[in-house]
């Protein structure tokens, strides 16, 4: 596992390539964050913002998302994909929260994933776009980035999350969320990771194996 100095040389790392660590998905209140979360599942958030851009114009509270037929909202999310099961959630959701929450978004975990359509990730990405310290979201890029960086052996997103909550101080967990998913997407991807244009090369344990 990653020593404690070179966690702090990769948080300094990370601060100056990625000075303002944020969701990429647009959004200007919580609702509409939490209806851009649910939709981001399996679809990038450029696709989503280019669908809320102006889905949001029109509707943007639960009150007026839970008045919309099923029908209405999936000629409005086509675009997006599980456009079907995605409306049918974010409708549900909106009810939900208008009759049970009165028109608030819960702030639990628990209680946010008792609403259709918020498993444990959108919930924890939802509250980490809220500034919610205790939770560390791990998605595909988190998983991927952290594991390869020596941050975690974990085996699965729970133990990867663990994991990331012990090696990472908890002030920097919101930031390094997004850090791990700036740099999955730009640099270290997938299939090709970009070492050679790396900055975390020294602090990196699946480039540090390679060069042996
Ligand atoms: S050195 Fe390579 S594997 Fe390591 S974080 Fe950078 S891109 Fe990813």
């Amino acid at each position: 596992m990653t020593k404690k100095d070179d966690i702090t040389k990769i948080i300094d790392i990370f601060a100056e390539k990625y000075p303002q660590p944020e969701t990429s998905l647009n959004y200007s209140n919580p609702f509409e964050l939490l209806v851009a979360v649910i939709l981001s599942a399996q679809t990038t958030d450029k696709q989503v913002n280019k669908v809320t851009n102006k889905l949001f114009k029109e509707y943007n509270t639960p009150e007026e998302f839970s008045r919309l037929s099923r029908q209405e909202l999936q000629n409005k999310l086509k675009s997006v994909g599980l456009y079907r099961n995605k409306s049918k959630y974010i409708i549900e959701t909106a009810k939900i929260i208008q009759n049970k929450h009165r028109g608030a978004i819960p702030r639990k975990l628990n209680d946010l994933m008792e609403l259709p359509g918020v498993g444990k990730k959108t919930a924890a990405v939802f509250l980490a776009c809220c500034s919610d310290k205790d939770t560390f979201p791990v998605d595909t890029h988190v998983y991927r980035v952290s594991k390869r960086l020596g941050l975690t052996r974990g085996q699965n997103v729970k133990e990867v999350e663990n994991d990331l909550k012990d090696v990472i101080p908890q002030n920097h967990w919101i930031n390094m969320h997004y850090w791990l998913i700036n740099h999955g997407r730009e640099v270290c991807k997938a299939r090709n990771p970009q070492c050679d244009k790396c900055s975390l090369q020294d602090y990196c344990a699946y480039y540090t194996k390679q060069e042996d």
